[in-house]
């Protein structure tokens, strides 16, 4: 079993229960254990601005998947979820990225760890912060902030 932290996002159609129901998909899949969360973190859109705030969380999960096993999971509930891939930086009914797992550091096409973003968001930083503050300072020295 490895350890990983997901970032998840939501703005659309109540998105405190958005978030409720992905960590609910994630924690009933077979191969993943949620073992903390943060707080909802409530931050205006990144990238553009004429959207909805959007509400964070950080997740602590634990699993026998692979990386690249463990973003099809996480693909597979977004779109469970009836998320719809719209235009860059767009409102989004719910977001689940892998911001690190272990520290395992990887750059494919499908899938870069940590988060190749990860270290310049706050709303993705500081939840992490809250469940897993030695992760949160991994990611920050690997990207020399
Ligand atoms: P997004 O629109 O934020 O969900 O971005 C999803 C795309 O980013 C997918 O095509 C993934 O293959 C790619 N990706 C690369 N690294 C990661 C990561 N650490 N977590 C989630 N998605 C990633």
């Amino acid at each position: 079993m490895t350890s990983a932290w997901l970032s998840l996002g939501a703005n659309l159609e109540n998105p405190r229960t958005q978030l409720k129901h992905a960590a609910t998909f994630l924690n009933d899949h077979i191969n993943i254990e949620v073992i903390a969360h943060s707080d909802v973190l409530k931050n205006p859109a990144w990238g553009k601005t004429d959207q909805p705030d959007f509400h964070n969380i950080a997740l602590e999960i634990k699993t026998p998947l692979s990386p690249v096993e463990l973003l099809d999971a996480c693909q597979s509930i977004e779109n469970k979820m009836g998320r719809v891939r719209r235009e860059k930086w767009g409102p989004r009914l719910i977001d689940i990225d892998i911001v690190a797992y272990d520290r395992i550091i990887m750059q494919t096409p499908r899938l870069t760890l940590p988060h190749p973003f990860a270290h310049e968001r706050d709303f993705v930083l500081e939840p992490l912060s809250e469940i897993s503050p030695e992760t949160k300072i991994w990611i920050c020295q690997l990207a020399g902030n």
